[in-house]
């Protein structure tokens, strides 16, 4: 889907660091979300017309409303909008499932509400020390309820299970599982039908990624609806395909590092050519790709 990856490239390093201003390049787009019904009160919202941050899931029932992720601070209004548009009253618990800035942008005007910010205890930690625009991050920002592995909501007639994996896309991931709907939200543990940026720097690993999404298969059916935290609505096929292209090129390139071959060197003789078509993507290139993962074979 070229136009999909066009709109990726508009990503640039933004979601690498929460330091540089979202703003200037997003505020420039025609962006907008798109809301999505996918079962019995929870709705998916996605950009279209250029990047509008992680894919995020709203559950809407008597007893309240909860979002997974809150974009951007440029996409604040056209937030608000959608949400009046399906819920029509204010987000009760907003869960992050990880700390990047277009899964958290929001976090402090959300916070400043009614709103209580969930996420995993490792994302306060980091999101603390994190600086927005040259600027700590607000109080209002930090999740005012935080895990270890796993917490449970029993809200809107069924249960909504929040389970932390460990060292994939960042340290501080957190799955979202939908069980009386099953469907289930990955936070940024997919990029579907796109290699994956790992989060070395945040605590990611590529093997932790692996284990992550290979779990997630196991405990999911083939009827489950996966949102993925960038790309396309699937299922647990794209789980698996993801899975079983980082376990094939990650062989490739711990070939060449036990041949002795530098990072650069590595880069050259390009051994993920054979994806390049299917996975490369403005943010997370073949090139990055494969530099990611010769630091992530290398320096443990
Ligand atoms: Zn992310």
């Amino acid at each position: 889907m070229p136009n999909r990856k066009l709109q990726f490239k508009l990503v640039t390093t933004a979601m690498l660091t929460l330091g540089l201003s979202l703003c200037h390049w997003a505020t420039a787009q025609e962006a907008h979300f798109v809301s999505k019904k996918i079962a019995d009160g929870l709705y998916v919202l996605q950009g279209e017309g250029g990047f509008t941050g992680g894919n995020i899931a709203i559950s809407v029932g008597e007893d309240g409303v909860v979002m997974i992720d809150d974009s951007m601070p440029p996409f604040l209004d056209k937030l608000k909008k959608a949400i009046a548009d399906i819920a029509g009253k204010p987000v009760d618990f907003l869960i992050n499932t990880h700390v990047h800035g277009d899964h958290t942008g929001n976090n402090a005007a959300f916070g400043k509400g009614s709103t209580h910010i969930v996420a995993h205890k490792n994302l306060r930690e980091r999101l603390k020390t994190m600086k927005i625009d040259d600027k700590p991050t607000p109080a209002s920002a930090l999740p005012v309820i935080t895990f270890d592995s796993e917490i449970n909501f029993h809200l809107n007639a069924g249960e909504i299970q929040v389970r932390h994996v460990a060292h994939a896309h960042t340290d501080g991931d957190a799955v979202i599982y939908f069980k009386d709907l099953n469907v289930l939200h990955t936070g940024d543990v997919l990029f579907n039908g796109l290699f994956p940026y790992v989060d070395l720097d945040n605590g990611g690993t590529v093997n932790g990624y692996i284990a992550a999404q290979k779990n997630l298969y196991e405990h999911t059916d083939a009827q489950t609806i996966v949102i993925p935290g960038h790309g396309p609505i699937g299922t647990r096929e794209d789980l698996k395909a993801s899975y079983t292209m980082l376990e094939e090129i990650q062989a490739l390139v711990k070939k060449l590092v036990d041949e002795g071959k530098s990072e650069d060197e590595i880069v050259e003789l390009n051994p993920l050519k054979a994806y390049h078509d299917k996975w490369n993507w403005g943010f997370i290139t073949t090139e990055r790709m494969t530099r990611t993962l010769y630091k992530d074979l290398t320096t443990k």
